[in-house]
Parts: structure tokens; sequence; C-alpha cells
């Protein structure tokens, strides 16, 4: 039956054929960077990407002026919803209030988001039960200012990725190598709660910076012109893969550690990457100062913050209650949720 089989076989050719069409259609890309304006109003014209499937996180960087502030005025994935949904406020207005008189930084809206100075930082989702559906999205850019900004948006893969490379400077030459034994058990014990397995992949010092000692810090986050934004400068743009930590001989009374940002921009050109820890307490005293601000950096708020006014910003965390022993208190502790928040991190690989 020599005619069934060319059917047959003509038939699998059609087939493979069409399924060949759909699989060499080129996949969205995984980063895309889109250059806004935003106007008078305090919002940017809308900016339209595509959100490849299997997706484990959307990552947003707004880089614009060093002395405005900048969120997002709205975020609408393929299913149609703005996460944002700001109201009729003036929104630079509004964020002025949040981040100079309040001292919190927190966007109004149905978002969870740290306002910033110059560059800002956005990764969602940053708790359970919000998915990435793949298909076009949208958003628009907030400031306080008018003006130009670049918008770079990471969508790593949702591939397991649970290692997290940390580079360790010590910008000093007087302090001791910090990559010890027990540092680097305590470290992998903390973030092993998470499912995140750390590695220390380098050891370096930096002299003769005239950075050693950090003397000022500004609330409610550094600003791009602060002494600690300087710090990832030293490193500049090499390719190398993971996080920057800076290990410096003092900073500002009372303050063991800052993170560049919550969440921080994990592009390696940003003068906001990188934490900082001042060096001198022990092995496992550092390793915890180390695994608080890396966890800012990553995804993690405070379990709670207060404001100027009195009033308590929770963290956007179900499982998550003061006094508790938290990493993002004084403890130690990772809950479920914050093992959520931070494996959805861009700097993580498999
Ligand atoms: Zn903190």
């Amino acid at each position: 039956m020599p005619e069934r089989h060319s059917l047959l076989a003509l038939a699998a050719l059609v087939a493979v054929v069409v399924a060949g069409c759909g699989d060499n259609a080129e996949p969205p890309p995984r980063e895309v960077t889109l250059d806004a304006m935003v106007g008078a109003n305090g919002l940017s014209n809308e900016i339209v990407f595509t959100v490849p499937e299997d997706t484990r996180s959307v990552t947003i960087v707004v880089e614009g002026a060093a002395t405005a502030l900048y969120a997002l005025g709205a975020l609408t994935l393929f299913d149609g919803i703005d996460r944002v949904g700001l109201g009729a406020e003036p929104i630079g207005a509004a964020m002025r209030a949040s981040y100079d008189d309040e001292e919190i930084g927190q966007m109004p809206g149905g978002l969870l988001q740290s306002i910033r100075l110059g560059t800002y930082t956005h990764v969602y989702p940053y708790r359970p039960g919000q998915e990435v559906p793949a298909g076009q999205a949208r958003l628009r850019v907030a400031s306080d200012a008018a003006g130009p900004v670049r918008v770079t948006v990471l969508m790593p893969e949702e591939d397991a990725a649970n290692v997290l490379s940390l580079h360790l400077i010590v910008i000093s030459d007087t302090l001791t190598d910090p990559n010890t034994a027990p540092f680097v058990t305590e470290l992998e014990r903390i973030f092993g709660q998470a499912g995140i397995v750390v590695r220390v992949a380098s050891v370096e010092r930096i002299t003769g910076s005239a950075l050693e000692r950090i003397t000022q810090s500004t609330e409610p986050q550094e600003s791009p012109a602060s002494q600690s934004a300087m710090l990832p400068g030293l490193i500049g743009d090499d390719a190398r893969d993971g996080l920057d930590v800076f290990i410096v001989e003092s900073l500002p009374s009372g303050i063991g550690g800052l993170s560049l940002g919550t969440p921080g921009p994990p592009i390696r050109r940003s003068y906001y990457f990188g934490v900082l820890i001042r060096g001198g307490p022990g092995a496992v005293p550092l390793a915890r100062v180390v695994a608080h601000e890396v966890a800012h950096f990553l995804a993690l708020q405070h379990v709670q913050n207060i404001g100027i006014s009195g009033a308590i910003y929770p963290d956007p965390l179900d499982d998550t209650q003061p006094g508790q022993g938290n990493l993002m208190e004084t403890g130690t502790i990772l809950t479920a949720d914050q093992a959520f928040a931070l494996t959805r991190s861009a700097l993580l690989r498999p």
C-alpha cells in the first residue's frame, strides 16, 4: 500500500513543518532595555515588553537623574490587571512625603515598592500567590521630576536556580581575611533555610581608595551621591557573576551593615550594586550581618519598619511576626515566604 504510506508520510511531514514553525519562532528576550520619558504629571509614557514562558520573576530597574525619586506608576501583566493602581493623588508630592518626611519611601498603591533616588528596582513576585503570566506586559515609571529614564527588565527562566555567589571585597589594609570556616558555615546555615547555596566566589583587598571609613548615611536609603554608593565604582563593569560585599573599617555609629537596595539592582554597572559591612566582629556575627544585608539586596524588607510619624510598616509577607528571631530583625530565622521571595532573585544561578 505505497500510496497510503506516502500519504501518512506527507501528513507527518506537514505536522513537522507546522510544529517546526512554532518552535523556530524567536522566543522573546529575557532582558530588554527601553527608554521612556516622564512627563509633568509624574508618569512616563507606557513601555511594552513581553514576558517569556516559564519566567521566574520580572525585575524592573529604572535609571534616571540622581536627584529624582523613582518607582512604578503602573505595572500590567498579560492578565490585564494593573498591580500598582495609583489613585488621584499628585504622584511626585506623595513620593516626596513618604521618602523625605516619613523616611520610609513606600509608594502608594497596591504593590509594595521602595521609592529610590536615581535608580529604582522592583522584583515581582515578592510574595507567594503573585503570578507571572507569559505574554505582553506594560509599565509606566513614576517620578517627582520630569525627564528621560532608562528601564531594564530582567526575566530569568524558572530553572530552580538556587546558587548565590558572593565576592568579598575588603576595603582596608588592616582588616583580616573574613573568609574563614566559621563565617562560611554560618552563612551557609542561614541561607540553607531558604534552599539557597551560598558560595564565596572570591576575596580581594582594595587599599588606598579613601573609602575605608564610611562616615555618612542617609535615610531611608543611600543616595547616588553618598560615600557608600561610590564603592561599586571601584569594581566597575566586569562580567563576573554574583553580588559584591564590601567590608569596610567603619560605618556611621550604630550601623553594622547596609544594603544599597531593598531590593537592589542586579546590574553590575549600577552605583547601587552591593552591600556594605563593618569589618571587625567575630566570624559568626559578621556572617549574620552579611546575610541580613544580602537578604535586603535580593528581596526582603524588615519584618517591621517605623516611620517618623510612628506609623508601623510591616513587610508584605503572611508568615513573619515581630519578636520571633527573624533574620530581618536581629535573629537568623528565615520563613517559607521569605524563602520564596529570596529565590525569585535574578542573581541566583542553577
Ligand atoms: Zn536591615
